[in-house]
């Protein structure tokens, strides 16, 4: 995949408060766009298809996968989610940033794909924060909340896999975090040279 712009994954437990974060990013930092991706699972109150997810059925995603229409795929917690590569690529060429806010799984096949992607990693500020994100959702039992933070766990464990970790305490402080990795990503050397290469030939000239 050529492209201009950079690739991103996005990857937490929930209770992290990735999406919060990668929301507000968005709205603060020129030039990047979050992808939305399919999904099979059911619309949650609130959500819009197309906006949140893609809404679809199993058969119309395993038809999707048939027709390669995913830059990565996989199964998280029963439901089945994807990434749209045309999306992807389309935006990545025209310049734009990118970030996909998907799983440990899904992180690892883009970063096959394509080494050249970023990933960035949230973690909560404590072990005690976490349950209390996980628990104050609802009115659950403690064995759903157990499951939760066992899957929570799991994710973590590929913290490893990432380029950049940011800890959720302060989310201010969160946010500034993850700006800079973006604003610091676009100075790099590769990148000023893409960028601004006219520039750079005529002031060596
Ligand atoms: P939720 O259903 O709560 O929005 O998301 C559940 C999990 O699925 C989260 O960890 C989220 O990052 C992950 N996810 C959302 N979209 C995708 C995707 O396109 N691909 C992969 N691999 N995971 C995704």
């Amino acid at each position: 995949m050529t492209s201009r712009g950079t690739l991103y994954t996005v990857s937490a437990p929930s209770g992290a408060g990735k999406t919060s974060l990668v929301k507000a990013l968005i709205d603060t930092t020129d030039n990047v766009m979050v992808s939305v991706s399919h999904t099979t699972r059911d619309m949650r109150p609130g959500e819009e298809d197309g906006v949140n997810y893609h809404f679809v059925d199993r058969d119309t995603f395993t038809d999707m996968v048939k027709d390669n229409a995913f830059l990565e795929h996989a199964e998280v917690f029963g439901n089945l989610y994807g990434t749209s590569t045309q999306w992807v690529k389309d935006t990545l060429e025209r310049g734009t940033d990118v970030i996909l806010e998907i799983d440990w799984q899904g992180a690892q096949q883009v970063r096959r794909l394509i080494p050249e992607t970023i990933g960035v990693f949230i973690l909560p500020p404590s072990r005690e924060e976490l349950t209390r994100r996980l628990t104050g959702r609802g009115q659950d039992d403690s064995s759903i909340i157990d499951a939760r933070m066992q899957e929570a766990i799991n994710e973590m464990s590929h913290y490893v896999e990432a380029d950049f970790v940011i800890i959720n305490d302060d989310f201010d402080v969160a946010l500034k975090d993850f700006q800079a990795i973006l604003l610091g990503t676009r100075l790099t050397l590769k990148n000023q040279q893409q960028r601004h290469c006219e520039l750079l030939t005529s002031l060596l000239s």
